[in-house]
């Protein structure tokens, strides 16, 4: 089977129609989705890393206020703005990773710096942003974060007394060594508890890189995809049952679905170069980029790619 280098990313999965998506701001989400693909891409075609790759692309949308990472990070009940990311390599096996921390610009470079840096995996609130400032990077002070669409999210979502997701971000590659990398960052959920962490920093329900299988990067609902251990499970499907990856992704998608609720969203990519984006809800902001192939770029079920159509 023919290997092929390239990147995929996701800005986050949703259950919104068409009427709720004005065209101006399809075609932001659209035009934001493109910054970050090619941001990764130059990345993989100048022989740089898969890892560093897909940070490359989540820090583009943690600087696109339309995402819910860095900057456009949703706020928790209190109205603070705590990230969590995660960011592995499929070579080494090593991750880094971040929840509830705040003040930081780039949520996922404090995980690649987790990553390279610190003998540990996961650093949490105060110890992640004292780390993050012990190893010099941008920190923001709290009003960068809020933006006037997300104090409105919050009352809405305060009115309603309801907690919800959406347009969380996330990348997987393979660089032009063959090595696999996967990356997420998230604010979490709008009108959330403060110090919840959803799937996104744990290794393998949010986010997994294995250079023998695949890389994988979740959005969706963080307490039942941590259940479900979804990033992981697709790993789990093709190594030990065989699958091929859209087959895993699917099984991944349904597994015990009976027991745990909530949308489970991903996208996958095999150590080939092939890519699965699988969703539940009714769109997911979503694009890749194999080598010189055009850019694939979707939002909704019927975006679908040539390898997406049904043989
Ligand atoms: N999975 C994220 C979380 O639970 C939210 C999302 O993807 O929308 O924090």
């Amino acid at each position: 089977m023919k290997k092929q280098w390239g990147i995929a990313i996701h800005g986050g999965a949703e259950n919104k129609s068409r009427n709720e998506l004005s065209d101006s701001k399809q075609a932001a989400y659209e035009q934001g989705l493109e910054n970050a693909l090619m941001a990764g891409w130059h990345i993989l075609n100048d022989g740089g890393s898969a890892v560093d790759a897909v940070e490359a692309a989540v820090r583009s949308m943690e600087n696109n206020p339309l995402f819910n990472a860095g900057r456009g990070g949703s706020l928790s009940k209190d109205g603070s703005n705590e990230f969590d990311a995660c960011i592995m390599d499929g070579k080494t096996m090593k991750a880094g990773a971040t929840a509830g921390v705040m003040r930081v610009k780039h949520p996922i470079t404090l995980a690649k710096t987790i990553l390279q840096k610190s003998e540990h995996v996961l650093l949490t609130g105060d110890g992640a942003e004292l780390f993050a400032r012990e190893n010099g990077l941008e920190m923001k002070p709290d009003e960068y974060f809020k933006t006037e669409q997300k104090e409105k999210e919050l009352q809405e979502a305060q009115k309603e007394e309801s907690t919800y997701g959406k347009d969380t971000v996330g990348a997987v590659a393979l660089d032009q060594k063959g090595n696999l990398a996967a990356a997420t960052s998230t604010g979490g959920l709008v009108n959330q508890y403060k110090g919840r962490v959803g799937d996104t920093p744990i290794i393998g329900s949010g986010t997994y890189a294995n250079n023998e299988v695949c890389a994988v990067s979740c959005t969706g609902d963080g307490e039942g995809i941590m259940r479900a251990n979804t990033a992981h499970e697709v790993y789990a499907l093709m190594k030990y049952k065989g699958l091929d990856l859209k087959e895993a992704s699917q099984e991944a998608l349904t597994l015990y679905k009976d027991r745990i609720e909530g949308d489970r969203n991903f996208i996958a990519m095999d150590k080939n170069g092939n890519v699965e984006f699988t969703f539940e809800t009714s769109l997911m902001f979503r694009a890749c980029k194999t080598q010189d192939e055009p850019t694939y770029l979707g939002i909704w079920p019927e975006d679908t790619a040539d390898w997406e159509k049904e043989d």
